[in-house]
């Protein structure tokens, strides 16, 4: 709010009030949900192509409002981002993905090798970011290879030489790194030949018209084979049907994620997907 002297507000138009209105309510109840532990992570299986079985699950932060119901990241992380909540957001997440890994480990019941967790821009600028990450890993006693981080490529144009150093140290403890929504940002091959990157995860925007367009089937092969030919793994996301499973395992795609297997929900349930489509 602009304030120019005592009841005196300027140029801040009504909608413009109700907006920074609605923004600090957001904030409010983002401390709320961390201080009650009203988030909840939902997790989306990755399937192998070959193998046919769950590889790993990427884990999808949630807030569950009281007298609103679940409220879905694109409502609140852009706002928590704005606010630095992302932070301690970031934070939670880590450590619950960690927590439940480690539960995996304790029980020795692991039907899912790994589970991927994304990172926001701030998260993993903060200067501690690496001894958090050790720290988080040591509390649960989990494998690195349990743990694969999702970076956007506007995290990477960020402090590139900064970043790269933080990705070193994350490789060397033996962290996989993937490239989420690829394609969409910068996409700079730069980052490929430069930095310790060991997944491509293909933006779902590419892969809706893949049967449709010929464009974006052109530029879905084109990053398929980047990844062969780079040695990545490569994912395809938002895989809703048959078609575009059948297109993208001819062209040699390693895993994929999308309703067509399942929808991100919460690890007790996806275990019961997962049982039940193996005895299938
Ligand atoms: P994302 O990382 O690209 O995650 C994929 C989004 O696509 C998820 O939305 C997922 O539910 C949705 N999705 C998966 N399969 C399909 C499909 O077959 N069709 C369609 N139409 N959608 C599909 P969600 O869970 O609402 O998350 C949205 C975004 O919020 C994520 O996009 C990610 O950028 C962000 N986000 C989610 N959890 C976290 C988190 O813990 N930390 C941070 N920093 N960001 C997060
Ligand atoms: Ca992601
Ligand atoms: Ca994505
Ligand atoms: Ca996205």
């Amino acid at each position: 709010v602009k304030q120019s002297g005592r009841n005196n507000y300027k140029f801040v138009t009504p909608s413009l009030q109700k907006e920074a209105d609605e923004r600090l309510s957001v904030q409010h109840g983002l401390h709320d949900a961390l201080n009650r532990d009203l988030f909840e992570l939902f997790y989306q299986p990755q399937i192998n192509f070959i193998t046919q079985a769950v590889s790993g699950a990427e884990a999808l932060i949630r807030w569950q409002k009281p007298n609103s119901g679940l409220v879905y990241p694109d409502d609140f992380i852009t706002i928590s981002e704005e606010s630095g909540l992302i932070v301690p957001i970031g934070t939670w997440v880590l450590e619950e993905a960690c927590r439940q890994i480690s539960s995996w480990n304790t029980h020795k019941k692991q039907l899912i090798s790994f589970i991927s967790v994304n990172m926001s821009v701030r998260q993993f600028q903060q200067k501690n970011f690496i001894s958090e990450m050790q720290r988080i890993m040591l509390n649960h006693n989990i494998q690195p290879q349990q743990l694969e981080l999702e970076l956007t490529e506007s995290i990477l144009i960020h402090n590139l030489d900064e970043t790269k150093r933080k990705l070193f140290e994350l490789r060397e403890m033996g962290i996989r790194l993937a490239i989420d929504d690829f394609g969409t940002g910068y996409s700079s091959l730069q980052y490929l030949k430069n930095l310790p990157i060991d997944v491509i995860k293909i933006d779902q925007s590419f892969i809706n018209d893949i049967l449709l367009d010929v464009n974006d089937r052109a530029i879905v092969q084109t990053i398929i084979s980047l990844a062969k030919n780079l040695n990545l793994w490569v994912v395809a996301e938002g895989v809703v049907n048959q078609e575009q499973y059948e297109f993208l395992k001819e062209k040699g795609c390693d895993s994929y994620q999308g309703y067509y297997y399942s929808k991100p929900m919460p690890m007790a349930e996806l275990l019961g997907v997962i049982q039940d489509k193996n005895s299938e």
